[in-house]
């Protein structure tokens, strides 16, 4: 059995998925003593890191090397966004948070207890989110471009470019649902039409 079939089964069962724990799950699917453990030792391994990374003077998000004059590496100061989208919304981000794959769906609050919402709604949604991410992977490149970042080593350089690529291709994605919810096939990208 993976960890995942596993875990499935556990919570079938109605108890702990902590391997063979029998106890009903508490707040999460684990029960209180695993859920506490597990707690405690999230926090031991966010106290190392952190300790570490101060004592290393490296990026405290990722661990990378510093931006100077920055706790953080110039790739994480691009994808979170402290010094180039100190305007952003941040209740606006936290209510699209990215889902595991890293894609973030943006949907209208306590809106699926009322049935599905219609397709112009959700179509409204994606390209206002894929207009927002677009700016920011706009502002990224620019950023990158900028003598600040242009200042930084080579490796450095690179990553702030590559996030700020992520972002449009974020940007392009949320954009991607449109054609699809309408049955209509993307064509193919990679052919560029010079005519
Ligand atoms: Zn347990
Ligand atoms: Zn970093």
């Amino acid at each position: 059995m993976t960890y995942a079939e596993h875990k499935a089964a556990a919570v079938d069962a109605g108890h702990c998925t902590y391997p063979g724990c029998m106890e009903p799950p508490g707040e999460t699917d684990l029960c209180t003593k695993h859920q506490a453990d597990a707690k405690k030792r999230k926090a031991r391994s966010y106290a190392r890191n952190k300790a570490k990374r101060k004592a290393g003077k490296l990026c405290m998000r990722c661990g990378r090397k510093r931006k100077p004059g920055s706790r953080w590496c110039v790739a994480c100061l691009i994808s979170y966004g402290r010094m180039i989208f100190r305007d952003r919304d941040k209740q606006r981000d936290k209510d699209a948070r990215i889902e595991g794959d890293g894609y973030a769906r943006e949907r209208f609050r306590g809106q699926g207890k009322r049935g599905p919402q219609p397709k112009h709604q959700l179509d409204d949604q994606d390209l206002e989110a894929a207009v927002k991410e677009l700016q920011r992977a706009r502002a990224a490149l620019q950023y990158a471009a900028s003598e600040e970042v242009q200042a930084l080593p080579r490796a450095q350089r690179q990553e702030a470019v590559a996030k700020a690529v992520a972002l449009a291709i974020y940007g392009i994605r949320l954009a991607a649902q449109v054609p699809g919810r309408h049955d209509v096939q993307i064509p193919d990208l990679s052919v560029v039409d010079e005519d």
